[in-house]
């Protein structure tokens, strides 16, 4: 804020705030200035905050009203950052209506607090860890229930519950799972369509566990693979190899998205991955940094990150593996335990 020549930041994203101030809550706004902190929440959070926030002044403004009560006592403030992205017209809006400072002193900081996110402390590492572990253990036993006949559904909602029973807090998104020809959708969600008795099933599925998230996929055949399904399933697996091999501190983004692109393209299926290769995953399940191949930012350890090449073939099927990876100081550590051999079932 300082080098900035900014005397306060508004921060206004939830999982900016949890993650600087601990708070969990729906409704809060925080404002910093140089040497203090003070989140602003409703009368329903009073004894949660007062649990939760140690490191900020907790306020509730009797109106309910966050925005007027943080403009109000950053009125001696000239200049104040806000995260562009994060905020809606309105809130920008009711902030300047009793801000003095005006537009003028309104400054765009976008991403601070997502850079400082990106980088785990140990114990978010252990906690996305937890995550992960929970998340991988209901795979064999959701799997081994699966059936030809069963509906999508019925698997999602099998896999949900477990990962419930388990002690999840919630899911991370809502579970994918894409059978025979419509495992060719990237984000195929589960419908009343039938498992077939031969084809590929795509699982992607994750869990919050201490704020954190985890985010697997694994993709198992049902019935006898043919010779295509085999060497589509290989090439995809390949292509995550390379990608978790080009992962280390100092290489960009970039780089890891096309060690997974020229793998797939010498098995001439290139074509057929449209998306980036990965993702930050933290208190969010998409955050910084990302694997595109215009990510030139470079990788720093402690970043946890999914590498998730994927083949979508239209008409026919998809193919997506994706693990949970740390950037460590001397390569990569993936955080997912779960086999990558073709499941056939
Ligand atoms: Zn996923
Ligand atoms: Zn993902």
């Amino acid at each position: 804020m300082a080098s900035a020549g900014l005397e306060g930041l508004v921060v206004a994203h939830l999982p900016n705030i949890r993650y600087l101030t601990g708070f969990s809550g729906s409704n809060a706004l925080l404002l910093l200035e140089l040497g203090r902190a003070t989140l602003y929440t409703d009368g329903r959070y009073r004894e949660q905050a007062g649990q939760e926030v140690e490191a900020a002044r907790v306020a509730i403004p009797a109106q309910g009203n966050l925005w007027k009560a943080a403009a109000q006592r950053a009125a001696k403030l000239r200049r104040l950052g806000f995260e562009p992205e994060r905020v809606t017209v309105a809130q920008r809006g009711r902030f300047l209506a009793q801000w003095p400072g005006k537009a003028a002193g309104l400054r765009e900081a976008s991403g601070w607090t997502e850079a400082l996110r990106a980088v785990k402390q140990p114990e978010e590492v252990a906690a996305i860890r937890r995550a992960v572990e929970l998340a991988a253990g209901v795979f064999a036993p959701t799997v081994a229930a699966m059936r030809p006949g069963m509906a999508e559904t019925a698997v999602a909602g099998q896999l949900e519950y477990r990962l419930r029973q388990a002690g999840g807090e919630g899911l991370a998104f809502d579970t994918i799972i894409a059978s025979g020809p419509r495992s060719a959708r990237v984000h195929g969600r589960p419908t009343a369509a039938r498992l077939p008795a031969r084809g590929f099933v795509v699982m992607d599925y994750g869990v919050i566990l201490g704020g954190y998230v985890s985010d697997m996929t694994r993709t198992v055949h049902l019935g006898r693979p043919g010779t295509r399904a085999r060497a589509v399933y290989a090439a995809v697996r390949e292509a995550q190899a390379a990608a978790i091999a080009a992962v280390r501190p100092g290489a960009a983004g970039a780089a890891v998205d096309a060690a997974a692109r020229q793998s797939l393209r010498r098995a001439g299926l290139g074509a057929y991955f449209p998306h980036s290769t990965g993702h930050g995953v933290g208190l969010e399940i998409h955050e910084a940094p990302r694997l595109a191949a215009t990510s030139t930012e470079e990788l720093v350890a402690g970043q946890v990150i999914t590498v998730e090449p994927g083949v979508y073939i239209p008409g026919w099927g998809g193919v997506r593996i994706e693990d949970v990876v740390l950037v460590t100081a001397d390569g990569a550590e993936v955080l997912t335990p779960t086999p990558k051999e073709m499941l056939t079932l």
